[in-house]
């Protein structure tokens, strides 16, 4: 990567992803906070899980725990991406330039990202601990789909 230009049009793809990623994580958090009565209201593909799967009532209450812990998990994460962005803008605004430090605030940025990811795959196997078989199959079924469509 000692060429330039391909250090800036990369410069600027990540640039891209993380205003996107900062956005839409932004749109996530205000349609959470706006909706205070269902704040538990998990992200729109893991709720869309929870309704495909037809969680009864007895599993409904056996996820509440770990529903809990996802919860809180991602809030956290969600607060780190923002301050990152925060840290990117700083080092974007005061360096002027693809400086060490605005690489090292969008490494950062990335990282939580995936640890975002891990803790949500992470949660749908946890998930699956309270799952019927059937339940299970589908999940994995559905997963997939989301991971080959790409769909958010
Ligand atoms: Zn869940």
């Amino acid at each position: 990567m000692k060429k330039p230009y391909a250090q800036a049009l990369l410069f600027v793809l990540l640039l891209a992803a993380t205003i996107v990623g900062g956005l839409y994580i932004g749109q996530q958090y205000l349609r959470d906070s706006q909706q205070p009565h269902d704040h538990d209201k998990p992200t729109a593909l893991h709720q869309y899980f929870h309704e495909q799967l037809h969680i009864t009532e007895a599993q409904g209450k056996a996820l509440t725990e770990i529903e809990h812990r996802y919860r809180e998990k991602r809030k956290y994460l969600e607060e780190k991406i923002k301050l990152g962005n925060m840290e990117l803008a700083n080092a974007i605004s005061q360096d002027g330039k693809y400086s060490p430090r605005v690489q090292a605030a969008i490494d950062s940025i990335h990282a939580t990202m995936g640890e975002m990811q891990k803790s949500t795959i992470e949660h749908l196997f946890e998930m699956q601990t309270v799952l019927t078989p059937e339940q299970n199959q589908k999940m994995n079924q559905m997963i997939t789909d989301a991971l080959y469509h790409s769909q958010p």
